[in-house]
């Protein structure tokens, strides 16, 4: 079986369930976890940031980013493809009361230009544009990235109108192993930050949300309020900061599997537009009379598994489960459909 649904479906190394097997714990609704204080203060040093706080997952660190930023009545910018839009169910809407205002981007990025053009002016009867969210990697939009030349005149942007910076970085590590800028400088730009453990790092669970101390003071009371206050959670941060220390680096292959499928399928008759690879999503649609389900039921009988996303479209994620063999195994596949 070669599972290309996501980097979700990986599982702990053997050195990250010994690094979970050893952890000393503690219980962190009192603060007295010593791994998830580790960790909470290793994202913070690493984003240059005052502080973090663990969290179950990427949608509940988003979610009490938009809760911290905003009041009922506000708006949120962000593109159309974004996750916090996409898939957290609504959440804005549900957690924070806000409004949503969906920028048109290019691969899921957008840029100051129309972010300013969206700011609403002060009235009674609009919602007040009050936060930014920018997504990177972006997922819907095929793993694309901002770089730090990009998100520096958003965030003077943001400044300057008085507007929160938050950076979904579910996946920030694939990008910044390609662009080689250091998360520091990343943490520079944004008011906050959250990061998932569990996607390419690897981690079976967990994310961090990153920001000033009084921001994560903030936080906690939201992650207590919507479930995520976790007892001896040092077992799982004991694989986020394995995962932090060993598994980050290696994203490039991930990256590089993906750029090599996609080149393949570019060539493919059966294909009529690969999306730009730049990280570890790969976007594709097949042409007619192929449709997504057909295409990866004929996947499907090879022992390959990936998910459609949309009625011509699929999605391959490669990750630290996915191998240079089954790279080849899925080229070979592709290359005799
Ligand atoms: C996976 C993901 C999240 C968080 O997802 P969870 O499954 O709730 O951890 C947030 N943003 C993006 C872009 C993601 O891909």
């Amino acid at each position: 079986m070669i599972n290309l649904v996501s980097d979700t479906v990986t599982r702990p190394t053997s050195g990250m369930l010994q690094a979970m097997l050893q952890a000393e714990v503690g219980d962190d609704v009192f603060g007295e976890d010593p791994t998830v204080n580790a960790l909470e203060a290793k994202a913070a040093a690493l984003f240059n940031k005052e502080a973090a706080v663990f969290c179950p997952s990427g949608t509940m660190t988003n979610q009490i980013a938009i809760k911290v930023h905003t009041q009922p009545l506000d708006e949120v910018i962000c593109d159309e493809y974004s996750h916090v839009y996409q898939y957290e169910a609504g959440g804005y809407a549900f957690n924070s009361g806000v409004a949503i205002n969906l920028l048109k981007g290019t691969h899921g990025k957008i840029d100051a230009g129309q972010i300013e053009v969206a700011i609403k002016p002060e009235f009674d009867w609009l919602p007040r544009t009050r936060l930014v969210v920018l997504e990177n990697t972006c997922n819907k939009g095929g793993g694309s990235y901002y770089t730090l030349d990009e998100v520096r005149p958003i965030s003077k942007l943001c400044w300057h109108y008085g507007l929160a910076l938050h950076l979904d970085g579910a996946r920030i590590f694939n990008a910044l192993v390609e662009t080689g800028e250091a998360p520091q400088a990343v943490g520079e730009q944004f008011d906050s930050i959250s990061i998932c453990l569990s996607k390419g790092l690897g981690a079976p669970v967990g994310s961090l949300l990153i920001g000033t101390g009084d921001f994560i003071r903030q936080a906690r009371r939201f992650r207590k309020v919507m479930g995520g206050g976790m007892r001896q959670a040092g077992y799982l941060a004991a694989a986020g900061i394995y995962a932090l220390d060993h598994q980050v680096e290696r994203l490039k292959e991930d990256n590089e599997r993906a750029r090599k499928i996609g080149a393949v399928l570019a060539e493919m008759p059966y294909v009529s537009d690969v999306r730009p690879v730049k990280t570890n999503i790969l976007i594709f649609d097949v042409k007619p009379p192929h449709t997504a389900a057909s295409f990866l039921e004929q996947l499907a009988a090879y022992g390959i598994k990936a998910s459609p996303f949309g009625p011509q479209t699929v999605r391959f994620v490669t990750h630290l489960d996915f191998t240079e063999k089954m790279m080849e195994r899925v080229i070979g596949v592709l290359r005799g459909l």
